[in-house]
């Protein structure tokens, strides 16, 4: 059984996301996408919210659960028996971050091994930061997320 963990912060997940997601579809059995609730980093959207959202996008689909985690990602996969994480490359930024975080992980997690994918072309310029910041503005986010959610803006902020 091939269990992968794709851990993010999803704040919000962007049509990037969901495209890695079923790119990396017929490589494993079990796909988590995972919530990691960083101590450093606040978010714009609510645990719940982002939890909802995901569960939303991914309702129909039998291989993929939603879940959350606080503490070390390794820590997590060992929980749920994955040995593969799943991360995305947009661009060189991207590569050396996750380089390191791939390598210490493989230590930390004993044998747990990092699967990434490239971005589609289409899909490289967009990031949950840059969405955050056009929610803020109250622009248009639509082009950006999956055709499911749905933000009020006379509700949020
Ligand atoms: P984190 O807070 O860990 O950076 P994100 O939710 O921003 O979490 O991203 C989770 C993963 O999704 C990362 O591996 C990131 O590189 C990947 N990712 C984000 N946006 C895209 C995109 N547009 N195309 C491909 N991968 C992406």
């Amino acid at each position: 059984m091939k269990i992968a963990v794709f851990p993010g912060s999803f704040d919000p997940i962007t049509k990037g996301h969901v495209d890695l997601i079923e790119r990396a579809h017929p490589l494993f059995d079990k796909i988590y996408v995972a919530i990691g609730e960083n101590s450093v980093k606040s978010s714009l959207f609510s645990l719940e919210q982002r939890l909802t959202w995901l569960k939303d996008v991914f309702r129909d689909n039998p291989k993929i659960e939603v879940g959350q985690f606080t503490g070390l990602t390794v820590n997590y996969c060992r929980e749920v028996n994955a040995r593969y994480l799943l991360r995305g490359l947009r661009n060189a930024s991207d590569f050396d971050y996750e380089k390191t975080i791939s390598q210490l992980n493989n230590i930390i997690g004993k044998d747990l091994e990092t699967v990434f994918l490239i971005s589609r072309p289409e899909y490289s310029h967009f990031s949950s930061t840059i969405v955050r910041e056009i929610i803020k503005g109250k622009g248009d986010y639509k082009p950006f997320l999956p055709a499911n959610i749905e933000i009020n803006y006379s509700e949020n902020n």
